[in-house]
């Protein structure tokens, strides 16, 4: 018998699970070229040659023992040093080893800082559309997500409902910039805008609200578009970065949080993270990839071949008749599907062999996410299916 709890979550990733089941019998009868698969976020682009380069020469010249052993739950003291020196030099701030931790990718980084902060029954407050796992993880730590409905004009964040929603039980809020489904890009002005509204609710309150900039698309934009590094514009702001997309390194886990000495309690934070760590069962983050990532903290992935998909796919289904606003960054197109039921849509797209995530597994009905992080054949397959299924619609 699986708890009650699990059961509930069980039955919720079935979407995902379902469409992953649907894409191998596709497969299986069309075969795999002749099935559009944009349904999963895995980076299409190899890691920077660095990377090999660096497990190569770590696994050569280091210390084995050292390299595979245990350490200090928080990570390598001279790799988290090296991140904190990187992140003063790129964002001009004043980060040490003492406010980073290294983590299971973002996922794992979002799991400790929940930890961390919540009591049962406190609040996360997220802006839908929004990376579904959040409601997972809060839930891991019983807390209450709270939704704020998206803006479908801009997809930014509805800072008039936020003040309304906050209220003295909120211990968390949650943004990601560039954006999971809609690759919106938070302006410096917006995250402002968040910051006045989190400072009064605070004051009014009494409490902290925490601000944790979810931040795995953060070099993952297109032309010259800037992402603000929010802990200079919010005091109480926790970061989470993973290398999953930036290095394209999703199945080696690693990635850190940013615990800012000015957060509030921060001594405490930092060490209750570090036992957070321990105690869902990390012990550590993967030693040998911390010391990888160290040696590639210059390194970036081709951003040019996402941006040659994202460049032929809002183009092609702009002139067809689709509406959808152009990313910004990360690697995901949020489409508004030609009927309100994005999950029906989403069947009749399997017609074409065409495989996108209805918008209501990212909370915001009637659009549906398309995954562009494929080869460019995969998207020149599925565009004729595209324009009949427009068509089909339009009968
Ligand atoms: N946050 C967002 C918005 C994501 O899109 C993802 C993965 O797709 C994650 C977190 C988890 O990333 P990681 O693989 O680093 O755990």
């Amino acid at each position: 018998m699986i708890s009650e709890k699990m059961s509930v979550m069980v039955k919720n990733s079935s979407v995902t699970r379902a469409m992953f089941e649907e894409g191998k019998r596709l497969a299986a009868i069309y075969g795999k070229e002749n099935v559009y698969d944009f349904s999963l976020g895995n980076p299409s682009v190899a890691p920077p040659a660095s990377v090999k380069e660096a497990v190569v020469d770590i696994i050569t010249n280091e210390d084995t023992t050292f390299l595979h052993g245990y350490m200090n739950n928080s990570g390598y003291e001279d790799v988290r040093e090296k991140i904190a020196d990187k992140l003063n030099k790129v964002h001009q701030t004043s980060f040490h080893s003492e406010n980073i931790i290294m983590t299971v990718g973002a996922a794992g980084g979002l799991n400790v800082i929940l930890k961390t902060l919540l009591n049962p029954g406190e609040e996360v407050v997220v802006f839908a559309p929004f990376f579904g796992e959040y409601r997972n993880y809060a839930d891991n730590y019983d807390g209450k997500l709270v939704v704020i409905s998206p803006d479908k004009e801009t997809f930014l964040p509805n800072l008039k409902e936020l003040e309304e929603k906050l209220t003295s039980s909120a211990k968390a809020v949650i943004i990601n910039t560039p954006n999971n489904p809609t690759g919106v890009v938070y302006s410096e002005e917006t995250i402002k805008e968040l910051s006045k509204v989190l400072e009064k609710k605070q004051q009014e309150f009494g409490t902290s609200i925490y601000l944790i900039s979810d931040e795995p698309y953060r070099e993952l934009v297109y032309g010259d578009v800037f992402v603000p590094y929010v802990t200079k514009y919010y005091r109480n702001t926790i970061v989470g970065y993973s290398y999953s997309k930036s290095l394209s390194l999703p199945g080696e886990r690693i990635g850190y949080l940013v615990i800012p000495s000015e957060v509030d309690e921060y001594e405490e934070i930092f060490a209750a993270a570090g036992v957070a760590t321990r105690i869902l069962g990390f012990v550590n983050a993967p030693s040998m990839i911390q010391r990888v990532v160290a040696s590639c903290l210059d390194s970036e992935v081709d951003v040019s071949v996402y941006n040659e998909n994202r460049e032929l796919l809002y183009n092609s289904l702009t002139e067809y008749g689709y509406s959808c606003a152009k990313p910004q960054g990360a690697f995901y197109l949020f489409v508004k599907t030609l009927e309100e039921d994005d999950k029906a849509f989403c069947e009749r797209a399997k017609k074409y062999n065409i495989l996108v995530v209805p918008g209501s597994a990212f909370g915001c009905p009637g659009y549906c996410r398309i995954a562009y992080c494929v080869g460019k054949s995969t998207i020149e397959g599925a565009l004729p299916g595209f324009r009949k299924l427009y068509e089909e619609y339009r009968e």
